[in-house]
């Protein structure tokens, strides 16, 4: 096992690592920006490194100076985290050819799953159901027009880069393709640097439903349920809950199934999350995540496994601790993302938290960098904590979480919250009956009163 891991992260995500490592035995070097010398990351960890100044480019996705930090510190693996250097394959492979180990899958899978159009591909040939769509990238307006009329109008055009719900487009008709291409390609071009755009049926009325999957370096490979994160605003998740409410235990076993053997097919190691749409009782996948997820809270509720600690043995070697019959879903879990953001127009809310006071109690779990005193700096994701909440039917579940966002305070910036606690009262939410439109039509009709 490792004796020391660098956490190339901050926030909450970085301290939820360091927790696993403690836990592990493993000490932990944090990195940070100069604008995260008080972070509570940084407090923490055994040793922490400045890897320089605010802005993301310098600092948290500054190859050379976290390498560097990993080396003069003599950490032996590096855990990337969510985001920033999570799924970059050069990066993964500099780690390796500095003689460190990268914790999370092999370069080759960051590279293909990166690339949303091979991932299809991949997943088309191993038999996991994927959404009708162009086979490869398009190129010109003829193709789309050619396989739009194959599957139907309206098609949505999707950067093969994408991430972050970033350069993709509706196109409704033939007039309106020409337009929306050039649109999601200049995006592409803007947020990843890859233009490359495909093309896929846009489904009216689906809801986004996840698998988690987990795999050792010896070919053992377990499914760990799924995760309902249907609740999204501009293709963003706020709210994540499992197991859906739409899914009975065949259909989940089944898509669970589906996603573990692929999982084994390919040789990937460590945590994996297939994503799907689900519309009228079929599954479409649309891509796999190669990293551990910010909503893998709710999956630890339910299942027990601390998916960060398997992460980090799967990457030292470890084979699996548990095997598909060891693996039980008890309960039901929700995860609320407080963001430091004005409720009603998102406007983020940086600056000093004068007051800071988390809920507690049974199956209540907050996974959160804050104090009181502790200044949000403004140059990153506004995402401050997590609330996870965990009951023996989603009934408790609902009534616990209505108490403990009751409980939550944070003041002298603006949070989510407020919007959380109206959001968990509305009808449709109680009954589970959403889809991925859903919060979007709430939270338009919210704006425009
Ligand atoms: P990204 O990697 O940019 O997050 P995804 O492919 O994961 O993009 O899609 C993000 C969200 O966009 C999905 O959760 C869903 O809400 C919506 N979406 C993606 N593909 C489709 C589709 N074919 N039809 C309708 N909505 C879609």
């Amino acid at each position: 096992m490792f004796e020391k891991v660098l956490i190339a992260n901050r926030g909450e995500i970085a301290l939820r690592i360091h927790r696993a490592c403690r836990e592990m035995g493993i000490h932990t070097v944090a990195v940070h920006s100069t604008a995260d010398e008080d972070a509570m990351h940084v407090r923490l960890a055994d040793e922490s490194v400045c890897i320089g100044p605010p802005p993301s480019k310098d600092s948290y996705l500054n190859m050379p100076a976290i390498l560097s930090a990993a080396t003069i510190t003599g950490a032996d693996a590096i855990h990337p985290g969510v985001g920033f250097l999570s799924e970059n394959a050069d990066f993964a492979t500099m780690v390796a050819e500095h003689g460190l180990t990268f914790i999370g899958p092999d370069p080759v899978h960051l590279r293909s799953m990166g690339d949303k159009v091979t991932a299809k591909r991949t997943m088309r040939e191993l038999g996991v159901p994927v959404v009708p769509g162009s086979e490869g990238a398009i190129d010109t307006d003829e193709e789309a027009w050619r396989v739009a009329e194959k599957i139907g109008y309206p098609v949505l055009i999707k950067a093969a880069a994408g991430g972050g719900g970033r350069g993709m487009k509706v196109a409704v008709n033939r007039a309106a393709m020409g337009d929306a291409l050039r649109l999601a390609r200049n995006e592409a071009r803007n947020a990843f640097g890859y233009e490359a755009v495909y093309l896929e049926k846009y489904l009216g009325h689906p809801r986004h439903i996840e698998i988690q999957v987990l795999a050792d370096a010896h070919g053992n490979v377990v499914h760990l349920g799924d995760r309902d994160c249907s609740l999204q605003r501009r293709h963003q998740k706020m709210l994540e809950e499992g197991p859906s409410p739409a899914l009975n235990p065949d259909q989940r076993a089944e898509i669970g199934r589906r996603a573990a053997e692929a999982t084994r097919a390919m040789g990937y190691k460590g945590v994996g999350t297939f994503e799907f749409l689900y519309e009228d009782g079929q599954f479409y996948f649309i891509e796999m995540n190669t990293r551990l997820q910010v909503e893998h809270p709710v999956t630890e509720a339910i299942t027990g496994v601390d998916l960060v600690r398997e992460q980090i043995r799967a990457a030292a070697g470890l084979p699996l601790a548990m095997s598909q019959g060891d693996v039980v879903i008890q309960g039901h879990a929700i995860e609320c993302r407080i963001n430091a953001e004005n409720p009603r127009t998102f406007v983020p809310s940086p600056g000093k938290v004068t007051d800071y006071h988390a809920p507690g109690g049974l199956s209540v779990r907050v996974d959160s960098g804050l104090y009181a005193g502790y200044r949000i700096p403004p140059y990153y994701d506004s995402l401050i904590a997590k609330l996870i909440v965990h009951g023996q039917t989603r009934n408790e579940c609902l009534m616990r979480l209505r108490r403990a966002l009751e409980e939550f305070v944070v003041e002298g910036v603006e949070t989510t919250i407020p919007l959380h606690r109206k959001l968990i009262a509305e009808p449709e939410f109680i009954d589970g009956a959403y889809d991925i439109h859903w919060l979007q039509r709430y939270v338009d009709a919210m704006t425009e009163d």
